[in-house]
């Protein structure tokens, strides 16, 4: 038997005080200044720098800065766009210019490829959308891959929502029975209230609910949505694309649009929010829209980089807060969003709101996002493995 350097053992036992500007631990509300103390590979305390300080005078203390949090939740993104390369327009350049113009970037490499990129970042889970089968079928492969792969579906045209929903379910179950403990759940998407028909929406959420499968919705992304609904015409309904909508928004649905109909009333009033959905964006809504969406008991996800990009207007993160509802992060496709780093997200939103406790937006990160995906939150303390990762910056 060899025995270990007499110093390097005693080392790696003296305690080391990990002292950062902002601590959250995965529970609770997050401390500013907070610190950790660690030793070997194991989490001894955490708490307030100074209280730490006396329990243990004998740590060498480090000045780490920064945020020290479980891997923050990139609740929402599409990894099949990660080779787009970034640009920054305003939504209706956007479209055509980014999104159509490199569609043929779009697919399983891309997809691989952000999938390395999230492991690498050492992301806590994903809330990934999956526009193709194909893109399904790696992502669901991968062993390194936590959280929802939210399959998407399209069709504004009601006639065509029953052959629609029965080729989906129908892929649903073959992908749900290649699901494996610790690997990523199947989730489904109906793109948005105005891209689905009323009828492929119900026919979705009700399915979701029964099944007990999670569900992302993008509402309410920019101001032309609720205008939609509202008005049955404006920017959203000139720039539609050609063949794949009825003639009016009334037969998309179901009902005529009036001044008062936001997307998120329209998805209350249909029923689809029983199913509890996810509601990605919520830029652009009312404080009506608020109550309805804390009476369901839906989470939303903000992808703060993206909207500003895309010239969608803010997140009003402390009136949606205020309602009590959950708030998650999440960076939207590296075609708007930049990256997949949803610790950007983080930093971005401590300019864009400025007057908010920086601890809610990392707790938004960690738990909020885990929320959302229905994972459990790690913590940070005593008697846990500490690691490196834990270190944001
Ligand atoms: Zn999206």
């Amino acid at each position: 038997m060899t025995a270990a350097p007499p110093d390097a053992t005693a080392k790696s036992f003296t305690p080391r005080l990990l002292v950062c500007d902002l601590l959250y631990t995965g529970m609770g509300g997050a401390q500013s200044p907070g610190g950790v103390v660690v030793v070997g590979d194991t989490v001894a305390a955490t708490g307030h720098p100074d209280a730490l300080r006396a329990s243990y005078p004998q740590a060498t203390e480090e000045t780490v800065g920064g945020i020290i949090a479980p891997p923050p939740v990139n609740a929402h993104t599409h990894l099949d766009m990660s080779a787009y390369a970034f640009q920054a327009l305003p939504y209706f350049r956007w479209l055509p210019e980014i999104v159509v113009a490199q569609r043929g970037k779009r697919g399983v490499p891309g997809a691989l490829a952000g999938a390395d990129e999230l492991a690498r970042l050492g992301t806590g889970g994903v809330g990934d959308i999956v526009w193709s089968p194909d893109v399904m079928d790696a992502l669901l492969a991968r062993e390194d891959l936590g959280g929802v792969l939210y399959f998407e579906v399209l069709g504004a045209f009601p006639e065509r929502a029953e052959t629609t929903f029965a080729a989906m379910r129908e892929r649903v179950e073959a992908w749900r029975r290649r699901e494996r403990p610790g690997g990523p759940r199947i989730g489904l998407s109906p793109h948005t209230p105005y891209t689905v028909s009323h009828r492929l929406m119900k026919l979705v959420t009700d399915y979701a609910a029964g099944e007990g499968l999670p569900v992302q919705i993008h509402v309410a992304e920019h101001p032309s949505e609720p205008a939609l609904f509202a008005t049955g015409a404006g920017p959203l309904w000139e720039h539609r694309l050609p063949g794949f909508w009825p003639e009016t928004f009334a037969e998309v649905i179901g009902r005529p649009p009036e001044p008062e109909l936001t997307p998120v009333r329209y998805l209350d009033e249909l029923g689809a929010l029983a199913a509890r959905p996810t509601l990605i964006h919520m830029v652009n809504v009312t404080q009506g829209d608020l109550v309805r969406v804390a009476r369901a008991g839906c989470a939303v996800v903000s992808c703060p980089r993206s909207n500003h990009h895309l010239d969608c207007g803010t997140f009003p993160w402390a009136a949606v807060a205020a309602a009590g509802i959950e708030i998650a992060l999440g960076t939207d496709s590296v075609a708007s969003g930049e990256s997949l780093d949803v610790r950007e997200d983080v930093a971005f939103a401590r300019r864009v709101y400025p007057d908010l406790d920086p601890r809610v937006l990392v707790r938004a990160a960690v738990k909020g996002g885990h929320r959302v995906l229905g994972g459990r939150v790690p913590v940070i303390r005593r008697g846990e493995l500490w690691l490196e990762s834990y270190r944001w910056s």
